[in-house]
């Protein structure tokens, strides 16, 4: 498959990809787009100028969820159509080229979906093991994690776009050695490499689904970073689980990258041993190789890859996290994200977040200028990349990254 379009050859956004995304240009209010190349494709004008016939109100919407509500067989149609007229040289795209496509310098990207609801799995036996070694060496992992997709309830309003600058977090903090806690900015500044599906069609309360109907209910995928700050959670993560320490922010890449462009990329699930309960059963290849590559951008702009991993790793994978969140009867809705859990892998530098790169902040990750890190200082900017590489086939999602700020 080769388009019309010049593409550079190490592009996340081949014409395998085809993401979806919420743009805005000059004073034009926010949009679909679709992103090619170095190019974004304006949907409403492709609308307004007859090529697509979709119902007004869908494209010049500021989140995707209008269109996502079309269902999967319409919006699959739309993408292989875009496909089709970018590979065949006698395209009706062309005729509008000045007036559709735009240079990716020349937008701005907004959050994709209004979310309505945000969970964040914890996935990752890897992960689970090394955090849970820190608090309990002879027992790391608890009775109940390789029996249920262990997760949480988060907060959506906090959820930002990639580029939103992150302000660090104040909060009650605790040390050892004292008996009461003390008020602070985090000193602990994290963050999460994980992945958030979107979901794609509304289930009915009181009905669950199965691990083979589940990925029928998933839009498609994004980065996710699930900034957290250690010291704020420690002390107030029992008996309830995550709050402040979480909630402040999490950061999401804007191109949604459906699950019909990943399909090439399947692999299979670890071996899951104990065997889950039967509603977790599943069959085939549920697990997506995605590599996952951590830049850690200093004040002075010097970068570095701190970490690399793949959501190939994950214990539990989508389907059953799906089937478990909603085998009581709780029901999705279009927009929703469910986040995997830190991504970390079997590699001591495949560890999805500083709290395991540096064992709680004992054995800083050292940077070749001499400066080292235990955790996050203000001015410095963390980015994840993603991309899915095979048969000379690539497709990815650009990057999810946030810079952060002092506490106000
Ligand atoms: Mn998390």
């Amino acid at each position: 498959m080769n388009s019309w379009l010049n593409i550079p050859a190490d592009s996340d956004f081949s014409i395998h990809n085809l993401p979806f995304g919420i743009f805005s240009i000059g004073k034009n209010s926010p949009r679909v787009g679709v992103r090619i190349g170095d190019f974004v494709i304006d949907l409403e004008q492709l609308r307004k100028f007859g090529l697509l016939e979709v119902p007004r109100n869908i494209f010049n919407q500021t989140h995707l969820n209008a269109f996502i509500n079309l269902g999967k067989k319409k919006t699959t149609a739309i993408r292989l159509e875009l496909q089709e007229w970018l590979i065949q040289e006698k395209s009706p795209l062309k005729r509008y080229f000045n007036q559709a496509f735009y240079p990716i310098e020349s937008v701005t990207m907004h959050l994709p979906v209004k979310v309505g609801d945000y969970t964040d799995f914890y996935s990752s036996l890897e992960h689970a093991t090394n955090v849970g070694k820190m608090f309990r060496p002879d027992n790391p992992l608890v009775a109940n994690w390789k029996h249920i997709p262990i997760a949480y309830h988060g907060r959506a309003s906090s959820i930002v776009v990639s580029g939103t600058p992150i302000i660090r977090p104040k909060g009650q903090i605790k040390s050892a050695d004292s008996p009461i806690p003390f008020f602070s900015p985090t000193k602990e500044m994290d963050f999460e490499v994980e992945i958030g599906a979107i979901v794609g069609k509304n289930s009915i309360l009181g009905e669950s689904i199965s691990t083979e109907d589940a990925e029928s209910y998933v839009f498609g995928l994004v980065l996710f970073n699930d900034w957290s700050a250690r010291d704020i959670q420690r002390w107030e993560y029992q008996p309830l689980g995550p709050f402040l320490g979480k909630n402040f922010a999490s950061s999401i890449s804007p191109w949604v990258v459906t699950l019909e462009a990943l399909e090439h990329f399947r692999t299979e699930t670890p071996l899951q041993e104990p065997k889950p309960l039967p509603y977790l059963a599943f069959e085939g290849k549920k697990n997506f190789d995605i590599a996952l590559d951590v830049h850690l951008s200093l004040p002075n702009n010097q970068s570095y890859i701190i970490s690399r991993t793949n959501f190939k790793y994950m214990y539990w994978n989508l389907a059953q996290q799906i089937a478990h969140h909603t085998m009581n009867g709780c029901n999705l809705k279009i927009g929703d994200i469910l986040a995997s859990g830190t991504i970390s892998g079997p590699m001591p530098n495949s560890n999805g977040c500083l709290l395991e790169l540096t064992l709680g902040g004992k054995q800083p990750v050292m940077l070749d200028n001499g400066q080292q890190r235990g955790f996050l200082e203000d001015g410095d900017t963390l980015a994840i990349k993603g991309y899915c590489e095979k048969d000379g086939i690539r497709i990815g999602f650009g990057e999810v990254s946030g810079k952060i700020v002092a506490s106000r």
